[in-house]
C-alpha cells in the first residue's frame, strides 16, 4: 500500500479571472513506505502547492490524493485534519520550534496532544533525539542550539507521532553545506529506522541524488 498516491491532480488559482494561474496539471505520483523521494523544482513551479495538497492542507480542483490507501477526495475537513495529524509530519526551512520549551519538550508535546501517556512520550523523544545525535542537547531551548541541531529537533518533532509520511520543504535550505549534509544524514537515519516514507523538496541536487528517486516539477507537470 502506497504511503502517498496522487492521481491526475490539477490546481488553478483564480480560475476564469485575469489573475488565473494554472499551477498543477495531471500530477501522478506514488511514494511507497520506506522510500525517500526528492522533489526538485524551480521557484514558482508549484512545489509548495503540491506539498500542501500532499499534506491535506489544500485540495486539488480535480484528481485524487490517498494517504496510506485512504482516498481523501471529498472527505470532510474534520476527517482530513485527523488524518493529517495522525499520518503526516511536516518540516520546513525554518524550524518553528516553540522557543519557551526545551528540545525534548518540543518532541513530547505533540505526543501528549495525541493522547500518548507522558512516560511513553518522554521515552520516544529520547529515542528520536538520540537517533539524530542531539540527546546531549535535549534539555536546552532552541535558541541555545546550533542551526543544524534545531533542524534535527524539528525532524524529531515531525516524527513524534510516528506518521506514515514525512513532507519536508527545503529542510536544509537555511544551513551551510556541511551542516546540511549532517542534517540530511540524520533525516535518512530517522526514515530508515522508522520505515516511514518521505517526500523532500530541495534545491540541493547533490542531496537529491542521494535519495531513492528524484521527481522534477516543471511548469506544473512532473517530468516523465
Ligand atoms: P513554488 O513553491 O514552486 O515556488 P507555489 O506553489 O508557491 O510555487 O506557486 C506556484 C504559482 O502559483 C506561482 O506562480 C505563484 O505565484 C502562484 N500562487 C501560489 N499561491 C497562490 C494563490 N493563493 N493565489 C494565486 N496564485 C498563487
Ligand atoms: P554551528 O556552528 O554548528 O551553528 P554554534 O557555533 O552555534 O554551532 O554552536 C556550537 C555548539 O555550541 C553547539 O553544540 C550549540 O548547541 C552550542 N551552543 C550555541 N549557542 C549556545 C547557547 N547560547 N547556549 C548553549 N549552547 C550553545
Amino acid at each position: 500500500e502506497a504511503a502517498l498516491r496522487l492521481s491526475g491532480v490539477a490546481k488553478t488559482y483564480n480560475p476564469g479571472s485575469p489573475g488565473e494561474v494554472r499551477v498543477l496539471q495531471g500530477i501522478d505520483l506514488t511514494v511507497n513506505p520506506g522510500e525517500v523521494v526528492a522533489l526538485v523544482a524551480p521557484s514558482g513551479a508549484g512545489k509548495s502547492t503540491l506539498l500542501h495538497i500532499c499534506g491535506l492542507l489544500d485540495t486539488p480542483d480535480s484528481g485524487t490524493v490517498a494517504i496510506g490507501g485512504q482516498d481523501m477526495t471529498g472527505q470532510p475537513e474534520g476527517r482530513r485534519t485527523a488524518v493529517r495529524r495522525q499520518e503526516v509530519g511536516f518540516v520546513y526551512q525554518f524550524h518553528h520550534l516553540l522557543p519557551e520549551f526545551t528540545a525534548a519538550e518540543n518532541v513530547i508535546l505533540p505526543q501528549l496532544a495525541n493522547g500518548t501517556p507522558r512516560a511513553a512520550a518522554e521515552a520516544r523523544a529520547a529515542e528520536l533525539l538520540g537517533l539524530v545525535g542531539v540527546a546531549p542537547r535535549a534539555r536546552h531551548r532552541p535558541a541555545a542550539l546550533s542551526g543544524g541541531e534545531q533542524q534535527r529537533v524539528a525532524f524529531c518533532r515531525a516524527m513524534a507521532n510516528a506518521p506514515r509520511l514525512l513532507l519536508a520543504d527545503e529542510p536544509t535550505g537555511n544551513l551551510d553545506p556541511e551542516t546540511a549534509d549532517q542534517v540530511f544524514g540524520a533525516l535518512m537515519t530517522l526514515v530508515r529506522t522508522t520505515g516511514m516514507a518521505a517526500l523532500i523538496a530541495t534545491h540541493n541536487l547533490e542531496l537529491a541524488a542521494r535519495m531513492d528517486r528524484v521527481l522534477r516539477l516543471n511548469q506544473g507537470k512532473l517530468d516523465p
